[in-house]
């Protein structure tokens, strides 16, 4: 046990570590009859095509904590049930998504709740934010089951602020199955006290990501619409990383932070706070910053900037001592995986109940409320089958989006007033 800290491993510091990991993975070629989609063959998106995309995606790094290791924030903690069971939908073959090989999602976020007392400037929820709940308690425990029959590696509870729902939050750990998938939520760090991460802890919450955007805290509360949010936050991670939880950081890089200078001082920050993996979100133009995308969006020379950051992050010596990297607008690029939304990888389900293929693109493939979910599931994963080798369709469809808002139409807006765009996206 290492009592809740966090340890890197990358360069020759990884070597020993990762050879007993790729030994493990002989339990499951010797299984076939439990594990009947674990493959080496590049043809079926096996193992040795995984390993090529880990090294494009620049993925040297991972983190241990209580004797467990965290590959990335897509997949369960390693050696656990969880793990084995991705292995048998095929979630260890990466490139396969869209094919029989891997048949599991990756991660889906579920807005459990409306509510939430701050007013971040780049919440994806935000016309849905209330303050009352739509979606009961007993129609998320009924979609969860239907996701982890499916095969999903991580469910994440989100909102709206996960944490005013807590309640409910805990019922939902504790009535969940553990052993097909890890549970994560992501907070801004509201009302996260010692005691009540230890409850979440004893439900099964197996990590928990804290929204905190800056190192600046006058800065970050601006961000976030709230006074204190920045001390909230960190107050949030050291309850959680003290209660044993797996902690990571979700982080919106602005061009202001990045052309300051001070993601160093931010990066140092979280260093010294040991959370395990920060997971970079690029600005997108919806909720919030769907009026203003233009002023938001990162430019490519911002981009390479964080490019060039990430690469050193994740594989040099020099920081080692660093957190995880995770940087979603990098691995979705079109000359790696593309898009990965719609269950290719990731979906979403929004606080109102509505089904949509990424937090970041407001279409609604059905309700949850008053539709089958499996039939929802099923006609979003049939209307793009594959992941888009596009630019990010956030950004591609934002400004059809934003007139079919100005026109009176309420977000999400239906799939059926978008079939035609998205299908031309799938055909590229
Ligand atoms: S739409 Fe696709 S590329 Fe864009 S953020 Fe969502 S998953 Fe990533």
């Amino acid at each position: 046990m290492n009592n809740g800290k966090v340890q890197y491993y990358t360069c020759n510091k990884a070597i020993p570590e990762l050879l007993k990991f790729r030994i493990s993975l002989l339990k499951y070629f010797f299984r076939k009859k439990k594990y009947p989609l674990f493959s080496f063959s590049s043809a079926h998106g096996g193992i040795i095509k995984t390993y090529d995309m880990q090294k494009k995606l620049k993925i040297c790094k991972f983190v241990k904590h209580n004797n467990h290791s965290y590959f990335s924030l897509t997949m369960p903690h390693w050696p656990s049930e969880a793990f084995d069971n991705m292995i048998a939908n095929g979630g260890l073959n990466i490139t396969a998504s869209g094919t029989p090989y891997k048949k599991h999602i990756d991660t889906v976020i579920l807005g459990i709740t409306r509510r939430c007392s701050y007013k971040c400037i780049h919440c994806y929820e935000y016309f849905n934010l209330n303050d009352s709940d739509t979606v009961p308690v007993e129609r998320w425990q009924e979609v969860i089951k239907v996701l982890q029959k499916k095969g999903v590696s991580v469910i994440t509870f989100s909102g709206g602020e996960p944490m005013m729902r807590y309640d409910e939050l805990l019922e939902l750990l504790e009535t969940a199955d553990h052993s097909l998938s890890d549970f994560h939520i992501h907070t801004s760090g509201y009302g996260v006290t010692p005691e009540n991460a230890a409850e979440l802890k004893s439900a099964g919450l197996n990590a928990a990501g804290i929204g905190l955007d800056d190192v600046n805290p006058g800065r970050n509360d601006l961000f976030r619409g709230c006074k204190g949010a920045y001390e909230q936050a960190v107050r949030a991670i050291k309850c959680f990383r003290d209660s044993g939880i797996f902690t990571y950081v979700n982080f919106c890089p602005t061009k202001e932070i990045i052309r300051s200078g001070d993601i160093y001082k931010y990066l140092e920050m979280l260093k010294d706070l040991n959370v395990g993996i920060i997971r970079w979100l690029e600005p997108r133009p919806c909720g919030a910053f769907l009026d203003i995308d233009e002023k938001v969006l990162l430019n490519q020379e911002d981009k390479d900037f964080l490019t060039e950051l990430y690469i050193k992050l994740n594989t040099s010596e020099e920081y080692e001592d660093y957190p995880l990297i995770s940087y979603d607008a990098f691995s979705e690029a079109p000359c790696n995986m593309g898009c990965m939304m719609a269950g290719n990888s990731l979906l979403y389900i929004d606080s109102l109940g509505n089904v949509e293929p990424c937090v970041f693109l407001p279409v609604t493939f059905g309700n949850i409320l008053n539709e089958n979910f499996a039939i929802i599931l099923d006609l979003m994963r049939k209307a793009v089958p594959m992941p888009l080798k596009t630019t990010c369709p956030s950004i591609l469809l934002s400004t059809r989006i934003k007139s079919m808002k100005e026109a009176g139409k309420s977000l999400p807006v239906p799939y059926d007033d978008l079939k035609e765009e998205i299908s031309a996206l799938v055909s590229q």
